[in-house]
């Protein structure tokens, strides 16, 4: 056995451990709930645990805990020893089937929106027996979804569980409706690629606002910035290397398969991606990487920044969502074959998804706002804000031959790619060239949704794309049900769908000034910041259509919606705080120091009677002096302007107040002091510059 197949999951409760440790029999039941959906018994629970218990504890594990993933959208964990003692004053290590399904926990330390001041305190873990448990820091991990003491969800998890069911279940309505008779089940897949950047630990520590903020307030830009396009794919540096392969390592005995890892496009700037899985393993998994990520750097004297701009002027980072959908039995829903024109099933469910993208294109957009998201979304790096399909050449011209026609009767075939030297090979084309600047891009067997963010959790996102494609499989569903001819139906429906949506189809440069004119001719929106799109949760046609799908009740969406909006105000809270702190307590000091450094230069230089120098020296006291005066005005201000915001009670209110009033001020006090940095004698400056933290690394 190689190395890696060795380690590959070794840490993992996962299905071979499962056949290996349980009775057949009750293997067999085991899996037969998790494949369907059912409801795990009492002696079940029992066999399970123990099982789990006695290979947790070969692996070393004296705790176990429920892992879940609160509205905070990082994880939460709580640890129980396996400890238990006898009446004859012994120990013995118990787990019980209890105490694997259900945990108690106090609700009211988490987020929990409206949902907190109605119901009681108690919460409750449940095991989610659809994602594996694992052994990490000698710890038994249990995935499980939170929800309150009335069943009220209040993670991550359950919506997103939801989601899958609702996809599932209309999805097959619809199979079986076109007479696929061997489908058990519609599954949602995702890859997600992770950008982050690496700086060196001892800088990130000299900078409070990467301990605190998770990205720089300030910082002016260094002589060389991304221009020269020499870090994207360039060779990986010693140290990150390093990095790289010890990260790897500990996601393969976590089972999670990372497969891909480069640099990215901007300075200090690299991805990993990890091979897909369904949509609740590979959420649990992008969580359990991300802080395996943090972790692994700061073992190497790295930190890892998962924020969405940590540097301004530079590239942000990205999660880009590769979603698909399949069939139990191995069918890829969203691999158009060869000649997609035979391929009506496909078809069907791009018009499906079309659809949903078009109409719930609003929530779409606001499941990826986020605080750090709109230092980023619309900025010439990320896709804009404007949520737009790119389909590329073969799959544009089939649709529109069935928007002219109602069918489509050929397909584009792919020509060859010759590079004119005989040493090397002739290849066939992609079908579609790629399109960096589409934030919902076709490529080839799934979509990839290029507007998530790097910090946050991907449930969100994914939760909301499921259920507005589920609405509309549930519309057609409905429609094939009644139909008589359902093939005919389907038929219709496609060219129905692609003539009324087609206008979200956008293969362009999704970054151009012209597209954002076209885009508002077509009456598609363009939601450029985070409470606005947030709102849009609220909308009437949004909260209907997830109680449709059962995914989420009105008083969970509105609490919801409370937790992310005072998530956003209590990070440009922060954020303030921080700047306010480092402005007045570390930056003006020395400053001012400065300031005085160079008034004793010039009087030493007036001593001298030699005053050629005097004037280029007064010049750069003024110039300093009426910066240091501007930036202590503005503090000032910011001082104040938080204050007020701060005590406004309507989350919503407050979040405007952030966005119109804070971070603008927050923005032009940045402007003095980037200009001071670029002034004061870089010995005299007291943090780390853009320069060391992205140019350091050996
Ligand atoms: P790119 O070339 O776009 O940077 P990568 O190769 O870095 O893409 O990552 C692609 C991601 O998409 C991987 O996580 C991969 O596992 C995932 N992926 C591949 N096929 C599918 C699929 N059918 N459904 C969902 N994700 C997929
Ligand atoms: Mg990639």
């Amino acid at each position: 056995m190689s190395e890696l197949s060795k380690i590959f999951g070794s840490q993992v409760f996962n299905d071979s451990v499962m056949r290996a440790k349980l009775p057949t029999a009750t293997y067999n039941a085991v899996k037969n709930i998790i494949e369907n959906n059912l409801t795990l018994d009492s002696n079940l629970a029992e066999a399970i645990a123990s099982a789990m218990k006695e290979w947790a504890i070969e692996k070393g594990a004296t705790h176990y805990s429920h892992w879940f993933q609160p509205m905070t959208g990082m994880t939460a964990e709580k640890h129980d020893s396996f400890l238990s003692t006898t009446k004859d004053g012994n120990i013995i290590m118990e787990f019980s089937g209890k105490e694997l399904i259900k945990g108690e926990s106090d609700a009211s330390s988490f987020p929990t929106g409206g949902i907190r001041a109605t119901f009681e305190a108690r919460g409750y873990t449940a095991w989610d027996c659809t994602s594996p448990a694992f052994v990490k820091d000698r710890t038994l991990y249990i995935p499980t979804a939170f929800c309150s003491y009335s069943g009220e969800a209040l993670d991550k998890k359950t919506p997103l569980l939801r989601s899958m069911d609702a996809l599932n279940k209309h999805g097959m309505r619809v199979l079986r409706a076109l007479g696929n008779t061997s489908s058990k089940k519609v599954i949602s897949y995702v890859g997600a690629e992770q950008e982050y950047f690496l700086i060196d630990r001892d800088l990130f520590m000299k900078r409070k606002d990467l301990i605190y903020t998770g990205r720089t307030l300030f910082g002016s830009r260094p002589p060389k910035g991304q221009e020269m396009g020499d870090q994207y794919y360039a060779a990986i540096k010693t140290r990150v290397l390093g990095f790289m392969q010890d990260l790897d390592i500990e996601l393969w005995r976590l089972g999670i398969p990372g497969k891909i890892r480069h640099n990215e496009t901007a300075p200090a700037q690299h991805e990993i991606a990890p091979i897909y899985n369904t949509v609740n393993v590979a959420t649990d998994q992008n969580q359990l990487m991300m802080e395996t990520m943090k972790k692994v750097a700061a073992k190497h004297g790295l930190a890892c920044l998962l924020h969405e701009k940590p540097f301004d002027g530079v590239n942000g980072s990205g999660k880009h969502n590769n979603w698909s959908i399949g069939t139990d039995d191995g069918v890829n829903l969203l691999d158009p074959g060869p000649e997609p024109h035979k391929n009506p099933l496909f078809l069907l469910i791009l018009s499906i998804i079309i659809k949903a993208v078009d109409v719930y294109a609003e929530v779409i957009r606001s499941s990826v706002a986020n605080a750090g998201n709109d230092l980023r979304l619309g900025t010439h790096e990320a896709p804009p804000a404007i949520i737009s399909i790119f389909l590329g050449d073969q799959l544009t011209d089939i649709i529109r031959q069935i928007e002219e026609e109602g069918e489509a009767t050929n397909s584009l075939h792919s020509s060859k790619v010759k590079m004119g030297a005989s040493a090397l090979p002739i290849f066939a084309k992609d079908f579609n060239d790629r399109n960096r600047t589409s934030p919902f891009a076709f490529t080839g067997n799934r979509f990839e949704f290029r507007m998530v963010g790097s910090s946050r959790s991907i449930a969100g996102p994914n939760f909301i794309i499921n259920t507005a494609i589920a609405d509309i499989f549930a519309e057609v569903a409905d429609r094939l049900e009644a139909a008589e001819d359902a093939q005919a139906e389907a038929k219709a429906i496609t060219a129905e769908f692609i003539r009324n949506h087609k206008r979200i189809i956008f293969n362009g440069d999704n970054y151009s000034q012209e597209w954002v004119e076209e885009a508002d001719r077509r009456g598609l929106s363009n939601i450029n910041n985070f409470i606005d799109a947030k709102r849009t949760l609220l909308q009437e046609k949004n909260v209907k259509m997830f109680e449709r799908m059962r995914v989420l009740s009105e008083k969970e969406n509105q609490s919801r919606y409370e937790v992310l909006v005072e998530n956003y105000n209590k990070i440009n809270k922060i954020e303030a705080l921080t700047a306010i702190e480092m402005v007045e307590r570390d930056i003006l000091p020395v400053v001012h120091r400065y300031i005085g450094e160079i008034a004793s230069c010039i009087n030493q230089v007036k001593e001298t009677g030699i005053n050629i120098v005097l004037e280029t020296q007064k010049r750069l006291l003024e110039d300093i002096s009426v910066l240091a005066v501007s930036a202590d005005k503005k503090v000032r201000k910011l001082k104040e302007i938080v204050d007020e915001v701060s005590s406004i009670n309507d989350v919503t209110e407050q979040s405007v107040a952030y966005r119109d009033e804070v971070i603008p001020v927050m923005r032009s006090l940045r402007e003095d002091i980037d200009q001071l940095e670029a002034l004061v004698d870089a010995q005299y400056w007291p943090i780390p510059t853009y320069g060391d933290m992205l140019f350091g690394m050996e």
